[in-house]
């Protein structure tokens, strides 16, 4: 098999000749046929996350150990299975689930294995669909796609799910007033197509860039907002009929957190999401003051990501614009999204 590998942080992926992998015990090996180039893969290629401050949040000291490929997006066609495997077929076109946790402990027994403490995600902890094959640890992980294509399919494992659950954490508020999301990225059209999708009132939407702004309004969102314009917070102010109750910031830089803060109505709440990188820029009192709500969403847990899978089937999801491109175009594809050049998502195909 061919997989483009991170050898050394930050450098030119390797393009990597393999042993084709053969399954044992649960383990199920799909042929890939789509993998999503995702913003987090920029942090997992070039080794971790800035804390603000001028600390960092290493990989390598949360015992990421290279060489390892990258990729946590990915929908293919089962190759082969494990012995043990009993429900699934060779030939069904699956999407992986990537936020695999030790299987053992409460988080993971209680169903949230994204959040486990002894992660094994996918393209980050373990190889991931960045190669023409993929060893699944389980069946479980894979969810039948029926009928969905798995190019347009793929970004659901990360930023789909990442979205969707994000919403979830707002409650029923979604269903009755505007939702002000921050970054329109990949993420942030994924966000207004699967808002709407889940009968939301729809999203104000900010970004920097006007092509992104462009592209958000074209998902369909309310109000696209330059977030770098001096009267930002007024606009902002403006695109709601009542006070904004309710934000996701999915950019997770100082800037955009304290905009939308500061946006929030008293009792609002906002949603965490983006990985930029940073300290946090709000003042402490204000917290109570405002009795507003800072949550954090990393990913999404298993049933989550069924559950937005049926809401794709049932033809509410929107595709999001996709460029496809080789698979040996990974390390331009991560270059280009670094450089801010993406527009929507690139999609590897081998
Ligand atoms: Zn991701
Ligand atoms: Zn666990």
């Amino acid at each position: 098999m061919r997989s483009y590998q991170n050898v050394e942080f930050g450098h030119t992926l390797r393009d990597t000749d393999m042993l084709d992998p053969k399954p044992t015990g649960d383990e199920v090996v799909i042929a890939v046929k789509a993998a999503g180039v995702c913003h987090s893969d920029l942090h997992i290629w070039e080794g971790g996350f800035d804390l603000g401050g001028g600390r960092k949040l290493t990989l390598k000291d949360r015992g990421v150990q290279l060489p390892l490929t990258l990729g946590h997006e990915t929908a293919g066609e089962i190759l082969s299975i494990g012995p043990n495997v009993t429900d699934r077929q060779v030939g069904e076109m699956c999407l992986v689930y990537p936020w695999i946790g030790c299987g053992v402990c409460r988080i993971c027994r209680d169903g949230h294995e994204n959040l486990c403490m002894k992660p094994r995600c996918l393209g980050i902890h373990c190889d991931g669909g960045y190669s023409d094959q993929l060893v699944v640890p389980h069946s479980k992980y894979l969810l039948p796609l029926e009928g969905l294509d798995p190019v347009a399919s793929a970004p659901l494992a990360c930023s789909g799910v990442t979205t969707y659950s994000a919403l979830k954490k707002l409650g029923s508020i979604i269903r009755d007033e505007p939702v002000l999301v921050i970054g329109a990225g990949g993420l942030g059209l994924m966000c207004v197509s699967i808002l709407k999708a889940m009968d939301g009132k729809g999203a104000v939407v900010v970004d920097i860039d006007e092509r992104h702004r462009d592209a958000a309004i074209a998902a369909g969102a309310i109000a696209a907002i330059d977030g770098a314009g001096p009267d930002a917070l007024e606009r902002i102010a403006a695109a709601f009929s009542e006070p904004c109750k309710a934000a996701i910031d999915l950019v997770g830089s100082p800037s955009t957190a304290a905009l939308a803060f500061d946006s929030l109505a008293r009792g609002g709440k906002l949603v965490m999401v983006g990985l930029f990188g940073g300290a946090a820029p709000w003042s402490l009192p204000l917290i109570p003051m405002k009795a507003a709500t800072i949550a954090g969403s990393y990913t999404g847990n298993l049933s989550e990501t069924k559950e937005l899978l049926d809401l794709a089937r049932s033809g509410a999801v929107p595709n999001i614009p996709i460029q496809k491109r080789p698979l040996s175009d990974a390390s331009e594809a991560l270059e280009g999204l670094k450089a801010g050049r993406v527009v929507g998502r690139v999609v590897l195909t081998p």
